[in-house]
């Protein structure tokens, strides 16, 4: 069996990874009485936010021992909620780094959004756990600490993000020496075509609407700008221990490759498949296994044609400036995505435009003091220091 940690489980990922859970238990009976039901995999923590309704679900459902929330204030919701059901309680951070280090799983599922995710990932590596990251934001701030901390551990990063999820399952059984590049595919998001001039005044619904993924808000928005694709290229990077020369990102709009490796034979592997992030989960959950899933198939038949274009980086200057902090280095990286973060987060609370976003960032990387080498504290530093900025 199993034993499974969701960090985010009322998310777009942590709800799928609970579908991949369902679905492998078939019909082990599930509810919160505590008693084992010879599942397939056990979901032994849960930690979310503010929906304490979906959350509550989840644990009548699927009977965690311990379950993180974010604010102490909605436990007696909670507790109102699930009236038969044990487990621990723990809240906030700390909460997140208690479940991170407890020893009772072996995977840890990293589903919350943002930099916060970095403490409770460190610890669960310290603590000897696997990762299933989707959380890029952990990897692109503190990727040469997780990386390091990772092989001293003998922990393995799984990757759920769908594009690396592809180039980790075509170096399977390859040479990962061998790769001459990545080829990191994009569907361009909602606004694909459209000039800067263009895009001033879209509103926060336009934004939202991708053409192809059903996801969170945060990493919707960062789809729309294309920033999604360059924490991508940054999280490609470390998890594949490539340079930035070697990652190439290709719009490919229907989401049907989900990415590709070039050998340096000229050879070029791709995975493809229906836009579904039940694939990337599961396979990071079983992997090495392949595991049936009751998903949509491509037909090649119905399929009329794959189209590629190169990105408009003039138009969607954040991808660029991706690979500029990144080449760069050093704190670089965290003032990049820090910005990001508060930036999105005004968008959508409708306060600033869309193409401020990105002009947000050139103004904290500009402004913000550069730091080689960063530790945990630095990028800690480094990220209260651009919200006292951008404030
Ligand atoms: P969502 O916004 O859908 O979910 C975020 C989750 O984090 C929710 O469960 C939320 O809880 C929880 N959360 C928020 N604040 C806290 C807190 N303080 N403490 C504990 N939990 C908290 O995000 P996504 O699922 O879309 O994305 C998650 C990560 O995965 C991101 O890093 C994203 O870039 C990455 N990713 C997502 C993909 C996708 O398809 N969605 C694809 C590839 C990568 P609540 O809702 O209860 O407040």
């Amino acid at each position: 069996m199993k034993r499974i940690a969701i960090l985010g489980s009322t998310g777009s990922i942590g709800t799928q990874t609970l579908d991949v859970v369902r679905n492998n238990n078939g019909d082990a009976d599930s509810c919160c009485d505590g008693a084992d039901k010879n599942r397939e995999i056990e979901v032994v923590a849960l930690a979310a936010g503010h929906n304490i309704k979906a959350l509550a679900e989840q644990i009548v459902e699927f009977s965690p021992k311990l379950v993180c929330i974010a604010d102490e204030k909605d436990y007696s919701e909670l507790k109102e909620l699930t009236p038969n059901c044990k487990y621990d309680i723990c809240f906030g951070m700390d909460g997140l780094i208690q479940i991170a280090e407890c020893c009772e799983y072996d995977i840890l599922v990293t589903a919350i959004v943002g930099m916060m995710g970095i403490r409770p990932t460190i610890r669960a590596i310290e603590t000897g756990h696997d990762i299933a990251l989707a959380n890029k934001e952990t990897l692109v701030t503190a990727g040469h600490i997780i990386i390091d901390l990772a092989q001293k551990h003998n922990v393995s990063i799984l990757p759920v993000d769908s594009e690396h999820s592809a180039i980790f399952q075509c170096l399977n059984g390859e040479n990962s020496g061998q790769v001459e590049k990545i080829i990191l595919t994009a569907s361009g998001g909602p606004f694909r075509g459209r000039t800067l001039e263009e895009l001033r005044n879209v509103r926060v619904s336009d934004a939202l609407k991708h053409p192809n993924w059903s996801m969170g808000k945060k990493i919707t928005i960062d789809s729309a700008t294309m920033i999604n694709k360059g924490l991508e290229v940054m999280e490609a990077k470390w998890l594949f221990g490539v340079e930035y020369e070697q990652v190439q990102v290709v719009v490919q709009p229907q989401s049907i490759i989900h990415s590709m490796i070039q050998f340096v034979d000229g050879g070029v592997m791709a995975q493809l498949g229906r836009p579904d992030m039940r694939l990337p989960i599961q396979y990071a959950l079983y992997y090495p296994e392949r595991r049936p899933l009751n998903s949509e198939r491509l037909d090649f038949a119905k399929l009329s044609h794959i189209s590629f274009e190169n990105p408009d980086t003039i138009t969607f200057r954040g991808l660029a400036l991706a690979y500029e902090v990144g080449k760069k280095g050093g704190n670089l990286p965290t003032i990049y995505n820090a910005a990001n973060e508060i930036a999105v987060s005004r968008f959508l609370d409708e306060k600033i435009g869309f193409t401020d976003i990105t002009d947000m960032i050139e103004r904290a990387l500009d402004s913000i003091e550069y730091i080689d080498n960063p530790t945990l504290e630095d990028i800690l530093e480094t990220e209260r220091r651009v919200a006292e900025f951008l404030r």
